[in-house]
């Protein structure tokens, strides 16, 4: 099962992800994570790749498509995985489409406020990655991770500057993307206008049973 995650920046796919991995038992590829975890080394590449993100522009297609390609060769790919973050633009969907047969496409979708506020109050781990909310799924413990116990910090590229850059870029480049894998049949929807913490296990059983092929949509739930 090789899985994709579209969505605009903020609108929970990061979160669903860290949950469906678990329940697939197939790894979760975030490019994003990725990314920040080359720009921690005091490398030119790392410091040029930390430029970029600190922008909210996109990382170039041929630092990405080499990234991914060393990615899902390793052994725990084999069964599949998901893919969050990737591809950003048609030039990465048509190199993707030569590597792997992807099996679904989720669309996640959410209003624009819920997006602000997703974005604005999100924390994420420094040591796993892991994603909370301060206003949504809060830490047990103020700034630790419930996982690790690693330190929670907002993300530069969350503060207002690069946000905006970062959903005008969404639209513009990663949008096409819906009509590209509508056409192609693969595309369903998963909205998440409300908490995300309140409807999680619904919606969880509702994708499961979509990929499964129990279902044919998946419904928003109010
Ligand atoms: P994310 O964690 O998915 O929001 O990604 C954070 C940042 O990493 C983005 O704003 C881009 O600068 C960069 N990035 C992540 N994935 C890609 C990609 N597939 N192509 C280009 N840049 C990416």
């Amino acid at each position: 099962m090789i899985l994709l995650f579209l969505g605009s920046p903020g609108v929970g796919k990061g979160t669903y992800a860290q949950v469906l991995t678990e329940v697939l038992e197939i790894p979760h590829i975030s490019t994003g994570d990725l990314l920040r975890e080359e720009a921690k080394r005091d490398t030119p590449l790392g410091r040029e790749i930390n430029e970029i993100m600190m922008k909210g522009e996109l990382v170039p297609d041929h630092v990405m498509l080499k990234l991914i390609e060393e990615r899902i060769t390793h052994d725990d790919c084999k069964n599949g995985f998901i893919l969050d973050g990737f591809p950003r633009n048609l030039v990465q969907a048509n190199h993707l489409q030569n590597l792997v047969d992807i099996t679904h496409v989720l669309n996640f979708k959410a209003d624009d406020e819920v997006i602000i506020q997703r974005l604005s109050g999100r924390i994420t781990c420094k040591k796993c990655n892991m994603i909370y909310n301060k206003v949504g799924k809060k830490p047990e413990i103020e700034g630790v991770c419930d996982k690790c116990g690693g330190e929670l910090f907002q993300r530069e590229d969350d503060k207002p500057e690069s946000v905006k850059k970062r959903l005008d870029v969404y639209r513009e480049k990663t949008q096409p993307l819906i009509d590209h894998y509508t056409n192609k049949g693969l595309l369903v929807e998963v909205v998440i206008n409300k908490h995300i913490i309140e409807i999680k296990e619904r919606l969880i059983s509702q994708i499961k049973a979509y990929l499964e092929g129990k279902i044919n949509k998946i419904e928003e739930i109010k």
